[in-house]
C-alpha cells in the first residue's frame, strides 16, 4: 500500500514539472514577434529602445524592445549580429550587453524547482493528513481499516520465538502452506483459515504469530481488536470489510487479530439489548471469514488470554479451527527465552542463566525480557558494561514485588511485627514439604505497598495442585498473622491481604476442584468471570442459598483446621522464631541458607 502511495507522488511530481517547463518556455516565446515586425515598428517610428542580449553560444542571443508605448517585446536570434546592424540602419543606437553565460538554471529553473517543491510539499503535507486520520480529514477514513502492514526487513522469525516446541510444531503445516499454497491445493489438503492462540499476557502469542510470517516471508497484517470498537456504528464493521479487502489483494498473507476478545465476545450478553455495534463487528468478521475460500492463501491468526468469553459461534469449523494453547513456559523454555533475550547484554562469568530459569516458575517470556532488562539498567547503573548475577538476583525482587524501598521510614514496632510476621511465614515455608523453600525473607518495604515479603524458591513446574499442597498454601498465607498473634498481645490489619488469598484457596477447593467431602465433587464455582453484568442478572446463582451456606461452613473449616495446624508448628519452632525476627531485624534481609541455618 505504502509502496503504491510513493509511486502516485512521483508520477505527480514529475507531470507538475514537466507542465512548468513547458509553460515557462511557452511564455518566452510564445510572443510570436518576428524581424519583419520588428522591421515594421522601426520603420513607424514605434521604437524607442533596443537591448541586445548575445549569449554565450554567439552569435544567438535576443533583444529587448521597448516601444514609445512603453510596451516591451522580445526577438529571438539566431544572428543578432545582423539584427544589430539592421537596427542601426534605422537609426537606432541599440545597447548590446556584455555576453552573458547566462545560468540557465539559476534564472530559469530555480524559480519552477521552487514552486514545484512547494506545491508538492503541500500535496504531501494534505495527503499525509488525511491518511492520518487527523484533522478534519479523519471523517473520510473512518471505515478504513486500521491493520498495519509489514513484511520483509528485520522481520522475526521462529529462531526468535524460545521454548514453545509444540506450538511451534503446531505451526509448521501453516507455514508450510503460506510458502506454496500450491503444493497443498494439489493433493486436495484442506488448511484451517483461522488458528487462535491462546494463553496468558506476555506468553509470546504476538511474537509467535509474527514469527510465522517472518518465516513464510508473507505479509502481515496486524489489528487489535480494541481497534475495531469505535463509538459509531458500522465502524468497526466496514474496517473488517476493508481489512480482508486488503488482506485478499496479498494473499497469501497473514491477518492477525490481536486481543481478539474485544470484538468476539459472546454475544446477546449486553445489557442495552442484542444489536451492539461489537456485534456487528463481530458478524462482519464471521462473514468474511465464511467468505473466502479455504485455500485463498489468507490464514487468520488471532490471539487472547479470555478464551472462555468468546462467542461460540468463532469456534467453528471454518472459522478458527484450529486453538493452540500458548502456555507460561517451564524450566527449560525459560532457559532458553532467558538465552533469546541475553544474546546483545554482555554477561558476567558469574551469571547462572540456568539457576535464574529454576527461580523464574510462572514467570512469562515477557516477565524474562523485562527481567534481563531490568538487570542491565541496574549494571548500567553501576557503570559496568556486563551484567552479572547479582544485578539479577536485584531485578527479580523488583520484576516479582516491585522495587524494594529502603528510603520509607518505619518504626521500630512496626519493623518488628513484620520480622515476626515474616518469620511466621518462612518457618512453614520451611517445614511443610510441598511448598518452599524459602529463597529470600525481608522486611525491607516493596514498591507495591507491602511492609516485607517471604519468597519461597519454587521446586518444580506443577501441572496438578493437590489437596495436600493447596492446604499447605493456606497454612503458609496463615502463618504471619499466628506468628503476630504468639508474640504480641494486639493484631495488626498487616496479614489482610494473606487471609484473603487463604479464604480464596479453601473457597477454590471447595467450589471448583470438589475437594470437600460434605459437598461432593461439583462445581459451584461461577469462575468468577463478572464481565457480563447483563448475563449475571439473566442467570442466578446455579445453586441454593442452603449449598451456598454449606459451601461457607466447609470454607471455614479448612480454614480452622489449617489455622490449628500451622500454630502447632510454629510453636514448635517458637525459638527458631525469634532467632529469625532478631537477624531481620539486624540486617533486614536474609537469604535461604542464613534461614535454614537457624534450624
Ligand atoms: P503476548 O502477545 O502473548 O501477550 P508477546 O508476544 O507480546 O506476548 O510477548 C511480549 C514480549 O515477551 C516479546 O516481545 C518478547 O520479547 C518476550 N517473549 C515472550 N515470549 C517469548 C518467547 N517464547 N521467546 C522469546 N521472547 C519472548
Ligand atoms: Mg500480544
Ligand atoms: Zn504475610
Amino acid at each position: 500500500m505504502k509502496q503504491k502511495g510513493i509511486n502516485q507522488y512521483l508520477v505527480i511530481i514529475i507531470v507538475l514539472l514537466l507542465g512548468l517547463i513547458l509553460l515557462n518556455t511557452f511564455q518566452n516565446r510564445e510572443d510570436d514577434y518576428t524581424r519583419a515586425g520588428l522591421i515594421q515598428d522601426m520603420e513607424a517610428g514605434r521604437v524607442r529602445e533596443v537591448l541586445i542580449h548575445p549569449n554565450g553560444e554567439a552569435p544567438t542571443g535576443y533583444l529587448e524592445i521597448t516601444f514609445t508605448t512603453g510596451e516591451e517585446k522580445t526577438l529571438y536570434a539566431t544572428d543578432i549580429t545582423e539584427l544589430e546592424a539592421l537596427v542601426r540602419a534605422h537609426g537606432i543606437e541599440p545597447q548590446v550587453l556584455d555576453i552573458q553565460r547566462e545560468n540557465w538554471f539559476l534564472t530559469d529553473m530555480l524559480p519552477i524547482l521552487v514552486v514545484v517543491i512547494a506545491g508538492v510539499f503541500i500535496f504531501v503535507m494534505m495527503s499525509a493528513q488525511s491518511s492520518n486520520g487527523g484533522g478534519n480529514s479523519k471523517m473520510m477514513n473512518f471505515g478504513k481499516s486500521r491493520a498495519r502492514l509489514s513484511m520483509g526487513e528485520g522481520r522475526i522469525t521462529l529462531k526468535d520465538v524460545a521454548g514453545l516446541q509444540e506450538e511451534k510444531e503446531e505451526l509448521e503445516e501453516i507455514i508450510d502452506f503460506l510458502k506454496d499454497p500450491g503444493k497443498f491445493t494439489r493433493v486436495g489438503a484442506r488448511i484451517p483459515k483461522g488458528v487462535l492462540l491462546e494463553g496468558p499476557p506476555g506468553t509470546g502469542k504476538t511474537l509467535l504469530a509474527k514469527a510465522v510470517a517472518g518465516e513464510a516471508n508473507v505479509p502481515f497484517f496486524s489489528i487489535s481488536g480494541s481497534d475495531f470498537v469505535e463509538m459509531f456504528v458500522g465502524v468497526g464493521a466496514s474496517r473488517v470489510r476493508d481489512l480482508f479487502l486488503d488482506a485478499k489483494k496479498h494473499a497469501p498473507c497473514i491477518v492477525f487479530i490481536d486481543e481478539i476478545d474485544a470484538v468476539a465476545r459472546r454475544r446477546g450478553t449486553g445489557m442495552g439489548g442484542g444489536h451492539d455495534e461489537r456485534e456487528q463487528t463481530l458478524n462482519q468478521l464471521l462473514v468474511e471469514m465464511d467468505g473466502f475460500g479455504v485455500n485463498e492463501g489468507i490464514i487468520v491468526m488471532a490471539a487472547t488470554n479470555r478464551v472462555d468469553i468468546l462467542d461460540p459461534a468463532i469456534l467453528r469449523p471454518g472459522r478458527f479451527d484450529r486453538k493452540i494453547a500458548v502456555n507460561t513456559p517451564d524450566v527449560g523454555g525459560r532457559e532458553e527465552i532467558l538465552k533469546v533475550h541475553a544474546k546483545n547484554k554482555p554477561l558476567g562469568d558469574d551469571v547462572n542463566l540456568r539457576q535464574i530459569a529454576q527461580t523464574t516458575a510462572g514467570f512469562t517470556g515477557a516477565d524474562l525480557e523485562n527481567l534481563l532488562n531490568e538487570a542491565a539498567i541496574n549494571a548500567a547503573k553501576d557503570g559496568r558494561a556486563y551484567v552479572e548475577q547479582e544485578d539479577i538476583k536485584k531485578s527479580f525482587v523488583k520484576v516479582g514485588i516491585g522495587t524494594e524501598k529502603k528510603s520509607r521510614i518505619i518504626s521500630d514496632e512496626e519493623k518488628k511485627i513484620t520480622a515476626y510476621h515474616e518469620a511466621g511465614h518462612a518457618i512453614l515455608f520451611h517445614v511443610l514439604p510441598n511448598v518452599g523453600p524459602v529463597y529470600t525473607v525481608s522486611i525491607i518495604p516493596t514498591g507495591s505497598g507491602a511492609a516485607g515479603y517471604t519468597m519461597p524458591l519454587p521446586e518444580k513446574d506443577e501441572m496438578f495442585l493437590t489437596k495436600g499442597k493447596m492446604k499447605q498454601d493456606i497454612m503458609v498465607s496463615l502463618g504471619g498473622r499466628i506468628a503476630e498473634e504468639i508474640i504480641f498481645d494486639d493484631i495488626t490489619t498487616g496479614a489482610s491481604s494473606d487471609i484473603k488469598k487463604a479464604t480464596k484457596v479453601a473457597r477454590k477447593m471447595v467450589t471448583r476442584f470438589g475437594m470437600s467431602e460434605n459437598i461432593g465433587v461439583i462445581n459451584y464455582d461461577d469462575d468468577g468471570d463478572e464481565v457480563f453484568i447483563g448475563r449475571d442478572l439473566a442467570h442466578p446463582r446455579s445453586h441454593s442459598e442452603a449449598v451456598a451456606g454449606e459451601i461457607d461452613k466447609e470454607v471455614k473449616s479448612i480454614i480452622d483446621e489449617c489455622y490449628t495446624k500451622a500454630k502447632e508448628i510454629i510453636l514448635e519452632n517458637e525459638g527458631v522464631l525469634h532467632k529469625a525476627a532478631a537477624l531481620l531485624l539486624q540486617k533486614e534481609k536474609i537469604t535461604g541458607e542464613e534461614f535454614a541455618a537457624l534450624f
